[in-house]
């Protein structure tokens, strides 16, 4: 891809957005852009860093710090990594990004807490939610999500800010907002449950249903083709 694509590509993402929040009548600014970079080159990361893009999604722990390491003179830049985490991954997740949106069960929770360096702040957390009750996809299930959240809560490393899911992919808006609105009013529990808790994210909306996130009110949504086209399969 090329500069001049990949310029036009962010702005027509951004333009996207903008124009989702607009027809769902929030604000502009009520939800921003995560840049999915994964299998894509440190270069096109800092191509779209000078295009005033910040974060970053990362799917696979040792890309990821190989590219951060290139990366590393980019200034306020914003690493989130939202792929499968392994327990032997932990660490490196801790000290290396700032938000954790896939995160399904207990032992990873002990583990990123206990490894997070202090000095780093607390690692923001999203809570992966299996929201299309497929057997084989990763996320908590709705009825464990409160007893997890709860987990989280007591980590004085972590900080719960909110929800993620990656639906199964569904043609049409009103299918595709039904999962996220389960998002939703998981997200509405929760706040009812702890209303102390900092919990502001739905993690939702992807290249081919981010208007139907942004109706249902996604916070983030996780862009990665729509900004740098195709992926190889890995
Ligand atoms: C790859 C990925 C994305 C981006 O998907 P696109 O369809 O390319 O926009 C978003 N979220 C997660 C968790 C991903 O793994």
């Amino acid at each position: 891809m090329t500069d001049l694509i990949l310029s036009e590509s962010l702005a027509n993402a951004r333009a996207r957005l903008d124009e989702a929040l607009s027809a769902a009548g929030r604000p502009a600014g009520a939800a921003r852009l995560l840049a999915v970079s994964k299998t894509k080159p440190a270069a096109m990361i800092r191509k779209a860093w000078q295009l005033g893009q910040r974060e970053f999604g990362e799917n696979y722990v040792q890309e990821a710090l190989d590219k951060q390491a290139e990366l590393a003179d980019l200034d306020a830049i914003v690493w989130h990594f939202i792929g499968p985490l392994q327990s032997n991954k932990t660490r490196d997740v801790a000290e290396h990004f700032s938000w954790v949106h896939s995160v399904d069960r207990e032992r990873i929770v002990r583990r990123l807490n206990d490894q997070r360096p202090e000095a780093l702040g607390p690692l923001d957390i999203c809570l992966q939610v299996n929201i299309s009750d497929e057997a084989s996809k990763s996320g908590v299930s709705l009825d464990a999500l409160p007893g997890l959240a709860e987990v989280v809560l007591t980590m004085p490393r972590l900080r719960l800010r909110g929800l993620m899911a990656i639906p199964s992919p569904a043609e049409g808006l009103s299918a595709q907002r039904a999962p996220f609105a389960r998002l939703r009013e998981a997200l509405e529990d929760l706040r009812e449950r702890f209303p102390e808790a900092p919990l502001d994210t739905l993690s939702m909306g992807m290249s081919a249903d981010l208007e139907a996130a942004v109706l249902e009110g996604a916070t983030m949504v996780r862009l990665g083709t729509a900004i740098f086209g195709e992926r190889q399969t890995r």
